[in-house]
């Protein structure tokens, strides 16, 4: 894979005992040392109008200032230091590299993986929260549609937690289709299933929260029966991946069950749909906590990417999953098989 990397973003450093430190990129990228066909890419920052067309003004100067300020914590959870608008509109112009070098035609084993933090996913238009400032991924979103020939783009987020800024920025919109797998009643609290868009964007919004516990067996279920057919109807020019790694079995702060290979077999089904959509496709980094699960899921990606076939879940999906798969058809009007 193409990795997008940048030194400004380890200069956001909200402290090591915070869990979103530079250690994160530090550990994938030793852990990337070890495997074949690794090439590390920079890219230009993302500028303030970039930041603006999915954040508000008022907030763009107030975070700006903030960190001009010398940072502290925005929320007990959001924690900034000078460097972190810096490293914000580096971490924004990073996934606007992966989607700009995807739509130019990088794929299979040049397919671009930005590497930025802080991450974007809890970012809403007026407000940074959970560890998140600008919303990577939705920058990169709005950039494909104005400035490259994309009418419609997936974000499809795999972090153990909802992506409520992606969800809420594009909510009411039918160009962006948002959809979401994770850990019911972890942090925000946002994404219900009955949270399916509103207006031009009815529809638009799938969220999947599953109870603690889900496996890889839950997470393939999932994806094969809601999120590819919803995503194949959609038909996206670009299909963008929120990949955190924060529903890893061993992850710290999150009680799901998917493991490393887990993660290579989501890694193959998006690949594959993506193709049968003909959509450009870029990976994004968001969460995951732990460093050696986290290099691991990164490395898994990449790996799929260059040939590797992962083993498949070798359990059933539970029975609830099962159950929020009914509930999530019935929502999307999808019926069921
Ligand atoms: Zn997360």
């Amino acid at each position: 894979m193409r990795f997008g990397v940048s030194d400004v973003c380890a200069e956001h450093d909200p402290g090591d005992r915070h869990p979103e430190n530079p250690d994160r990129i530090r550990a994938i990228r030793r852990a990337l040392q070890k495997r074949h066909g690794i090439e590390y890419v920079t890219a230009d920052p993302a500028d303030e109008d970039d930041a603006r067309t999915v954040h508000d003004a008022d907030y763009v100067d107030e975070i700006r200032e903030f960190c001009d300020d010398g940072g502290g914590s925005w929320d007990p959870d959001t924690v900034a230091v000078e460097a972190t608008w810096r490293a914000a509109l580096a971490s924004a112009g990073l996934s606007m590299w992966a989607v700009d070098a995807a739509l130019d035609g990088d794929d299979g084993r040049t397919t671009p993986f930005s590497l930025g933090r802080p991450p974007g996913h809890h970012a809403v238009a007026d407000d940074a929260m959970g560890f998140c400032f600008l919303n990577n991924a939705a920058v990169a979103s709005q950039h494909a549609l104005d400035a490259r020939d994309v009418e419609r783009v997936v974000v499809f987020d795999w972090d153990v937690h909802h992506g409520n800024g992606t969800q809420d920025i594009f909510y009411d919109r039918g160009d962006v289709f948002y959809g979401s797998i994770h850990e019911d009643g972890l942090y925000p609290g946002t994404g219900d299933i009955e949270e399916t868009g509103t207006g031009d964007g009815e529809g638009t919004t799938m969220n999947v929260p599953l109870p603690a516990g889900a496996d890889d067996a839950d997470y393939c279920l999932i994806f094969d029966e809601a999120f590819a057919p919803a995503i194949e109807s959609f038909d996206p020019d670009l299909f963008l991946v929120s990949a955190g790694f924060d529903a890893h079995r061993h992850d710290p702060i999150s009680r799901m069950h998917v493991s490393t290979d887990g993660y290579g077999a989501l890694t193959t089904r998006v690949r594959d749909l993506a193709d049968r959509c003909d959509a450009a496709l870029s990976f994004v980094l968001e969460g995951g906590y732990s460093l050696d699960t986290l290099s691991e899921g990164v490395g898994m990606v990449h790996e799929v990417f260059d040939g590797l076939v992962p083993e498949g879940p070798d359990t059933d999906p539970s029975e609830e999953a099962a159950a929020v798969l009914d509930d999530v058809r019935d929502a999307h009007g999808l019926g069921s098989k």
